[in-house]
């Protein structure tokens, strides 16, 4: 009687020993790495997107970040947040920066930090292959545009004399009512309606006109923490001179670094 007590007992103390090794596994591990959140609107290739099929966060900014992460010893992890919420979601603190395609603006410089741009951009026109009346912006007066709310397209736009303007909360509905008829042009970043044209949208439209204004995208960390500012600007110069952004860049946009 007592021999199989003790063998109950011990068993009870196996199962327990191994349920707390189980808890005290990743402590004796070595530390996770510390992580920055990163605020994308992830919608936005060749930017930043989900991978259609591992549903990994992909694209331009998603890899500098990483790069980024990797010179300053902190793992990168992506908030997929809608583009009008990246500042809010910074200022409260759900992320510690922004990198989504965003344009370093004076508007948005009164809010938040930015980087050294690292990359040059500006606005373009998309409209139907056979349109025959938007030739450049002057010709947008009167016409439907969508646009993605929050983007200084919107911002450009609105100034556009008796516009309709029509706001998504993805570049990806803009197009998908132009294709529907429901606007005649969707102005957006260049690069960003060039892989749109590029991934199988040349089949019903095209870029009119010359590029708007020249824009630059900026990395955005909230206004208090100019420490994290810092710390981003020097790993920037550092993968600019270690030859990781060129790689980057090539691998996105197939040309080297303007
Ligand atoms: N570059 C544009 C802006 O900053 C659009 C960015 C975006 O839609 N992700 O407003």
């Amino acid at each position: 009687m007592l021999k199989r007590w003790m063998a109950f007992a011990s068993l009870i103390l196996l199962v327990l020993t191994l349920s707390l090794a189980g808890c005290g596994g990743n402590q004796s591990a070595q530390p996770a790495a510390k992580v920055l959140k990163v605020g994308a609107e992830a919608t936005f290739p060749p930017f930043e997107f989900q991978d259609e099929k591992s549903k990994e966060y992909a694209g331009f900014d998603v890899d500098i970040m990483k790069a980024i992460g990797k010179q300053m010893g902190l793992e990168v992890q992506i908030v997929n947040t809608g583009f009008d919420g990246l500042i809010p979601a910074l200022e409260g603190s759900q992320i510690d920066a922004i990198a989504s395609a965003m344009t370093i603006t004076d508007e948005r410089a009164k809010r938040v930090n930015f980087s050294k741009p690292y990359y040059k951009s500006g606005l373009s026109i998309v409209v139907k292959s056979d349109n025959v009346t938007i030739n450049n912006f002057k010709e947008l007066e009167g016409k439907r545009i969508a646009v993605q709310i929050g983007t200084t397209g919107a911002e450009a736009v609105k100034k556009i004399k008796d516009a309709k303007v029509r706001e998504y909360n993805s570049a990806s509905e803009a197009y998908l009512e132009l294709k529907a008829g429901g606007a005649d042009a969707v102005v957006n970043d260049l690069p960003v309606n060039e892989y749109y044209l590029a991934k199988g949208g040349s089949k019903d439209a095209k870029l009119v006109g010359e590029i708007l204004n020249a824009e630059e995208y900026g990395i955005a960390v909230a206004k208090k923490n100019t420490e994290l500012a810092g710390k981003i600007n020097k790993a920037l110069d550092e993968i600019k001179q270690n030859g990781e952004y060129a790689r980057i860049y090539e691998q996105w946009f197939g040309k080297k670094p303007q």
